[in-house]
């Protein structure tokens, strides 16, 4: 009998103006088994934004509250505002199947990294840092300064990106979202995957398990 997939957990971060949001909701509108990790932060809404959608948006009281009760799975600061993901969400649409997605600075990226070895990691890249500052200037959500310190942080993200298991450069949306959907159908079929899922019973009956990954065999 085949159990019940818990979903992935994964956890997507790059340079702020990369195509993160972009990008995870053309995957989000397609794939019915995604889900997104809709985090806490304190910093006010954009034009557009809104509660419980984009973003819970928390006084830093609130905010400092959350922390103390472990309610985050990792928060970090992020561009002089405190960002962080809900941990409840996440486990339970896990235990429900849904793949949980995660858009996270590299810090906090780290972190989950470290609290859930078995997370699949990617890093959205830019093609190069012209194209960065372009389509933040395009966005025209935030001053020259904001920009400015933005591609500052972005410098040193880049710097991180070999930490992750995988790195999708997004020049071209479609072919970007082809690669990122490409990545979560290859993770889904890895062998400790499926065998932990309980999926190979089927084809082997309950009296014929499977040989373990790492287990000493013929
Ligand atoms: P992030 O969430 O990483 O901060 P956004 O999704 O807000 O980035 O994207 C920043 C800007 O870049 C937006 O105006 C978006 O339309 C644009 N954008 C995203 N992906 C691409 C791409 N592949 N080519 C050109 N522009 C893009
Ligand atoms: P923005 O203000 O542009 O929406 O996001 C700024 C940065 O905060 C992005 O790099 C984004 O990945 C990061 N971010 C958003 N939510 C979280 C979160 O819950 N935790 C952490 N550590 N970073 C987050």
């Amino acid at each position: 009998m085949t159990g019940l997939r818990k979903g992935l957990l994964v956890v997507v971060s790059g340079p702020s103006g990369v195509g993160k949001g972009t990008l995870l909701e053309r995957l989000l509108a397609r794939r019915e088994d995604c889900v997104f990790s809709i985090s806490a932060t304190t910093r006010a809404p954009r034009p557009g934004e809104v509660e419980g959608r984009h973003y819970y948006f928390l006084d830093p009281e609130t905010f400092n509250d959350w922390i103390e009760r472990d309610r985050f799975l990792e928060w970090n600061q992020v561009h002089s505002a405190y960002y962080g993901t809900p941990r409840e969400f996440v486990e339970s649409a896990r235990a429900r199947g849904q793949h949980v997605v995660l858009d996270v600075d590299v810090k906090g990226g780290l972190e989950v990294m470290s609290a859930e070895p078995d997370c699949v990691s990617i890093f959205l890249a830019p093609p190069d840092l012209e194209a960065l500052r372009w389509r933040l200037r395009h966005r025209g959500t935030e001053n020259a300064e904001q920009i400015a310190g933005r591609l500052l942080v972005a410098r040193s993200e880049l710097k991180h990106m070999d930490r992750y298991a995988y790195t999708i450069v997004n020049d071209e949306l479609e072919r970007a979202q082809t690669q990122l959907e490409a990545v979560l159908e290859a993770e889904m079929a890895r062998t400790p995957r499926v065998i932990a899922d309980g999926q190979v019973h089927a084809l082997f009956g309950p009296d014929l398990e499977p040989v373990l990954p790492n287990s000493e065999g013929p």
